[in-house]
């Protein structure tokens, strides 16, 4: 059951014998019987192995077997190549870091505290392809009759068509960029276009992070706005959305960060200096 020689468990190399062996879980130390020196394999086998691939394996696995020293010390558990250490955190920790650089961040994706986990970690998703567009779960294996876009129907519903690239999409994002007041956003690349060039604006950097956080806010808005579309038929006018998109940010700006006395009427005309 264990892996124990080679990179799989015994059961799974040898997938016919384990089929005809009586005792499922028995130990390695239960299958051989020592005689003088030497060892003698003891199986217990539902019947002798006899067809082509049982015998195949059992060729296999005494091969496998002969290389193998077994000892009579008690049984321990150590991280696959590091067997001379215990098995702790820290050897975990440097097998992963052989394969990966702990240092670099898994995605592109940029942290902002000042708007809510679940508009982050939606867009999050968005950016790594797993939210459940109707192209999405297509790609996915289901049978989707219809994959196009239900707000505006011109094109497939992906991720970045919803957020950015639909005609509905387009028109919040001009109002926010008005409302921010920067040139409006190339809105024909993809979620991490947008964001590089939002990050790329002439702005202190605290005003960037504020840009950044209505940014996610605006997706997180355009997505609530397609459910509401697809599950109840029902999506709202674009200057509803965008004061909800002013209001949900500046909540969640005086919630979350030090710029607690900022007013609701300096948040409304962006008039904020950091
Ligand atoms: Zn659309």
């Amino acid at each position: 059951m264990d892996t124990w020689l080679g990179s799989n468990p015994l059961r799974v190399q040898f997938p016919s014998l384990y089929l005809i062996t009586t005792n499922k879980k028995a130990l390695v130390s239960e299958c051989y019987r020592k005689i003088n020196s030497g060892r003698l394999w003891d199986w217990k086998w539902e019947r002798i192995p006899n067809s082509e691939s049982e015998l195949r394996e059992l060729n296999d696995l005494y091969s496998l077997l002969q290389l193998q020293r077994i000892s009579c010390s008690k049984d321990v558990w150590y991280w696959h190549n590091f067997e001379q250490q215990d098995l702790s955190t820290k050897v975990v920790r440097q097998a992963l870091n052989r394969n990966i650089d702990l240092n670099d961040p898994a995605t592109d994706f940029v942290w902002n505290r000042w708007t809510t986990n679940k508009s982050l970690m939606f867009v999050w998703r968005a950016m790594e392809g797993k939210i459940q567009t109707a192209a999405a779960l297509r790609n996915r294996g289901l049978n989707i009759p219809d994959t196009s876009c239900k707000i505006c129907g011109a094109a497939e519903e992906t991720a970045e068509h919803v957020l950015i690239q639909c005609n509905f999409a387009k028109r919040i994002w001009d109002k926010i960029a008005n409302w921010i007041g920067i040139p409006m956003i190339n809105l024909e690349g993809s979620i991490k276009d947008l964001f590089q060039e939002l990050f790329g604006l002439q702005r202190s950097k605290k005003v960037r992070k504020a840009i950044h956080a209505i940014a996610i806010q605006t997706m997180w808005a355009l997505w609530k706005n397609r459910n509401g579309k697809v599950f109840s038929n029902k999506h709202g006018p674009v200057q509803l959305i965008t004061e909800e998109i002013k209001e949900a940010s500046y909540k969640s700006l005086k919630a979350r960060s030090k710029y607690t006395s900022i007013t609701c009427q300096e948040w409304w005309d962006f008039n904020v200096v950091w």
